[in-house]
């Protein structure tokens, strides 16, 4: 595997980086701080073409691959997690499974808005019973002629208060137990309604709410895949959401690191800087081996992905070692910036409560480890 970035990659990273840099840090707080979808970044990124990333052109994407994507994602969670928690949703949860299941007709007519930033995706799993446990999904999608009749609610769900393209799943019952498939839902199909935006303790900027479906009415011409296919289908979408959660993990570790070393540079205690102190230094040390590290198995996960081959067990172990690290690194951030790392204007705090949400959802940790313990195992 070669571990250097071609030079498109690099060109597009450093686009990245410079566009993360001038557009989206500079609003970081504020967007935490708002509390709402950050429609103004998601405009932004939609000027750029960076809400059709890993979508060809013929569908009005940016083209490029999900090596490309991750690149992308990284430079924006450095500068403002939220930004790219709403991209992961946008593109690796909603328009990529569309494209890579969706028949022709459904890529014509959905991936150009998304593409082009005129509407906002989202992904529905989880629900009251089944968090972990995407199999005991409860929502139901009964065949009526022409339509499913989709009857049920989605907790938690990302752009959930924003969204127009929903990738949902549901249980088609008389194929139970095995009847999980996924559709295509619009939030203006009547039956469709969301509960307010949930209060997060973190990723402030990437709103959540609950989606209620009440006898909705989806076309059947908007199931994606086959009937009872879901399931293959969901979990194909997370291996590549887990990789870009992983690049979420890597972007927001990047930044604590960065901050740290200039700070452990400038912080003066006894009269020297605290980077003098080998206690601080070791912490350093620590922190950019464990970029490093989560970083090559990010990028190795990508690779794995693009060529084809199976990603499950590279991708579930991008997501445990970046987003574990992710979590260690912030709390380390706010030890070496001592009381102040601790005061709300300062950016540690946000890495921190940005950081613990990488952990859970996507798959929490333990879920990584199941996954990657039974391929271990088989
Ligand atoms: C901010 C946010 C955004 C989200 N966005 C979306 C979205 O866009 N779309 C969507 O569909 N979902 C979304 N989710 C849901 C998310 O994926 C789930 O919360 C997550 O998968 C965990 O499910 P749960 O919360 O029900 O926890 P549970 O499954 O109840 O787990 C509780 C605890 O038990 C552990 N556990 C469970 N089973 C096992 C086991 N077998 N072995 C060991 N430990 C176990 C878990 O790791 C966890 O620590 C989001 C969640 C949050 C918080």
């Amino acid at each position: 595997m070669d571990f250097h970035l071609s030079e498109a990659e690099q060109m597009l990273q450093t686009t990245a980086r410079d566009f993360a840099k001038n557009e989206i840090e500079p609003v970081a707080a504020a967007v935490d701080e708002a509390n709402v979808f950050a429609l103004a970044n998601f405009k932004k990124l939609a000027e750029v073409g960076f809400t059709g990333l890993a979508i060809p052109p013929e569908y009005d994407g940016s083209g490029g691959d999900v090596m490309e994507l991750v690149l992308v994602m990284e430079e924006l969670a450095k500068a403002c997690a939220s930004t790219c928690d709403i991209v992961d949703a946008h593109i690796s949860l909603c328009a990529r499974p569309i494209l890579l299941y969706g028949n022709e007709e459904q890529k014509k007519k959905y991936l150009p808005p998304l593409c082009r930033g005129e509407k906002i995706g989202a992904f529905a799993i989880t629900e009251a019973e089944a968090g972990s446990d995407i199999a005991n999904i409860k929502t139901t999608a009964v065949r009526d002629g022409d339509f499913y009749v989709l009857n049920g609610s989605k907790l938690f769900i990302t752009n959930g208060p924003v969204c127009d393209t929903i990738v949902v799943f549901a249980g088609v019952p008389d194929l139970a137990p095995r009847g999980m498939t996924a559709f295509i839902v619009e939030a203006d199909m009547p039956g469709f309604s969301r509960s307010p935006q949930y209060e997060k303790v973190g990723m402030k900027g990437a709103s959540n709410a609950e989606l209620i479906f009440t006898d909705l009415r989806v076309p059947a011409a908007n199931r994606l895949g086959d009937e009872g296919k879901g399931m293959k289908i969901c979990l194909g979408t997370l291996d590549e959401g887990r990789i870009g959660i992983a690049a979420q993990a890597v972007g927001v570790s990047q930044a604590v690191l960065e901050h740290c070393v200039e700070y452990a540079k400038e912080r003066k205690q006894f009269g020297k800087p605290i980077g003098e102190n080998q206690g601080i230094q070791w912490m350093l040390v620590d922190m950019a081996c464990q970029v490093e590290s989560a970083r090559l198995l990010l990028y190795r996960a990508a690779k794995t992905m693009d060529e084809g081959a199976n990603p499950v067990r590279a991708a579930a172990m991008a997501k445990l070692i970046a987003t574990d690290t992710c979590m260690d690194i912030a709390v380390k951030g706010i030890q070496i910036f001592g009381g102040y790392g601790y005061m709300m204007d300062s950016p540690m705090q946000r890495y921190f409560r940005d950081a613990k949400l990488t952990q859970i959802y996507e798959g929490t940790s333990e879920v990584q480890r199941m996954v990657i313990a039974r391929d271990l195992l088989r």
